[in-house]
């Protein structure tokens, strides 16, 4: 792991081994963490942050973007062990350290951008003022699907607004985080007269129940952010709630994606198979349930059918692959249930549902990008969040109805309408729940804009200036006895 600035060991000495979701082999051995690590860790960051939130804001924005620079002269490597630990193509591997550099830009010129307020008063000669200020030690718990752009999504504006932070990984994907963040410690500003303090972003690894639990609980640590599944967010809500931690959620969804009979149905079809197939459908803001107009609901199933019957699924590293395995075994496992509970139900399987055949494909977690049509409201795959290639699609003839069914889900955290029609789209904008809304657009987490979720999908926004307000403490100040 990284603590202060080095890679140590683990306190206990423990190991644990990180596999290859395409091929089952080991990919390499991280230490085992523990509350003791923990307790390292944030003592690192705590003497890291009093330095740190005195260092300049221009200052910590060049040491931002100095990582930045250091981070793409190891792109490729980073990029392959993403693929190693996590599954995905090495094309998405590329684009998720792209993206990841992106998102660290935009903090490292935000840095210097942070302003306060002044603000006068009823009484003669007094004014107020806010100023903003860092919070502290923070801890940024990230899942599997996209280690490195959620650990850049919490990293780049705590560091930014001069807290220092403590990343736990998910125990499946520490590697590309470690090696970037050894990067990212490396930074240096001032012309390479100043360094980020050592412990400014330190790495535990190790499981959520031990390291991520101690995070939680520690005094010392103010402010969590978190993204992960539902049920996790509520768990650690329960945990640092009552010690009145500053919390942001990132968490599940079952994204709709409407299609009027006004659409470019030729790009909302593609759109569809990015915003469904992507990451082997291991996305929080994936199309998740697809609404299509009656009147092109051939020609656009007909277009989607087809892009995905050429979907090669294959490892990561193979140049011909399009998708890749599934993360974990026990989830390529819960996506055959989810689908044999439609099936069961009277679903038509129209694509896929299976796994796939082939050389090589029988060691991983391979599934085949799967379409479901005439599926039962009540079935698991609609009434439960799918992370894997699944994608259930309904027939509408009317919007207010598709909006009404778009909305009967527990999560709220995207929604998409595909139409030429202002009116249609203003509606969809104004009714549907959801954190984020795109009309024409695929569902896409952009750094330039907040994003988050309603209900159960999460609470606080990461992105966009917005996630600085999270890493930030307003402090009212009164300047009296003036006249
Ligand atoms: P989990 O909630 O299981 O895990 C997320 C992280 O939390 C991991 O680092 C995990 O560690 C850790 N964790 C687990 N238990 C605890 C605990 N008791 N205390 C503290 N930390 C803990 O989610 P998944 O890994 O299954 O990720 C998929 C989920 O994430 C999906 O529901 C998806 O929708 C959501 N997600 C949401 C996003 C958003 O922005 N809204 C973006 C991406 C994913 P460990 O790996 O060791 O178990």
């Amino acid at each position: 792991m990284l603590i202060g600035g080095e890679r140590v060991g683990s306190a206990s000495g423990r190991t644990y081994e990180v596999c290859n979701p395409a091929t089952g082999e080991v990919v390499d051995t991280v230490p085992l963490g523990n509350a003791s690590d923990v307790e390292q860790a944030v003592d690192a960051a705590e003497k890291a942050f009093a330095e740190w939130a005195e260092t300049s804001a221009e200052d910590r924005g060049v040491a931002l973007a100095n990582a930045c620079e250091l981070i793409k002269e190891h792109a490729s490597e980073i990029a392959q062990l993403l693929t190693a630990e996590q599954g995905k193509t090495l094309f998405e591997a590329n684009l998720e350290v792209h993206h990841l550099l992106h998102g660290l830009e935009f903090y490292a010129g935000l840095a210097s951008k942070v302003r306060g307020s002044y603000v006068p008063l009823p009484q003669k000669g007094a004014y107020g003022l806010v100023i903003r200020q860092p919070i502290g030690v923070c801890a940024g718990i990230v899942p599997w699907n996209f280690p490195l752009t959620l650990m850049g999504t919490k990293v780049g504006p705590a560091l930014a607004a001069g807290n220092t932070i403590v990343i736990k990984p998910a125990s499946t994907t520490p590697l590309a985080t470690l090696r970037t963040v050894e990067l990212i410690q490396q930074a240096t500003y001032a012309g390479g007269k100043g360094t980020l303090p050592a412990g400014a972003v330190s790495v535990v690894t190790g499981s959520g129940t031990e390291v991520g639990e101690a995070l939680l609980a520690h005094p010392r640590v103010r402010r969590v952010a978190f993204t992960g599944s539902t049920e996790v967010g509520r768990h650690v809500m329960e945990v640092a709630g009552p010690q009145i931690k500053r919390i942001t959620l990132e968490l599940g969804g079952s994204d709709p994606m409407i299609v009027c009979e006004d659409a470019d149905v030729g790009t909302a079809a593609r759109m569809a198979d990015t915003g469904r197939y992507f990451n082997c459908g291991q996305m929080c803001l994936g199309v998740k349930r697809l609404f299509v107009h009656s009147s092109v609901y051939d020609s656009f199933v007909d277009q989607l059918r087809s892009i995905l019957a050429k979907k090669v699924v294959g490892p990561g590293t193979d140049r011909a692959s399009r998708m890749g395995p599934l993360h974990l075994a026990y989830q390529r496992q819960e996506i055959e249930e989810q689908v044999d509970d439609a099936r069961s139900r009277g679903a038509r399987v129209t694509v896929g549902g299976a796994r796939p055949t082939g050389d090589g494909l029988s060691t991983g977690n391979f599934y085949q990008a799967t379409l479901l049509e005439d599926v039962p409201w009540e079935s698991r795959v609609v009434r439960e969040e799918v992370f894997g290639p699944v994608l259930p699609v309904f027939r509408f003839d009317d919007l207010d109805e598709a909006i009404a069914l778009a909305n009967d889900t527990p999560y709220g955290l995207g929604a998409s309408i595909w139409t030429r029609d202002l009116v249609k789209a203003n509606k969809a904008v104004e009714k549907l729940q959801a954190g984020n809304i795109w009309v024409n657009s695929l569902h896409y987490g952009y750094d330039e804009l907040p994003f988050g979720g309603v209900k159960a999908s999460g609470l606080g926004r990461e992105h966009g200036p917005e996630a600085l307000d999270y890493y930030l403490e307003p402090k009212g100040v009164v300047i009296a006895g003036l006249s």
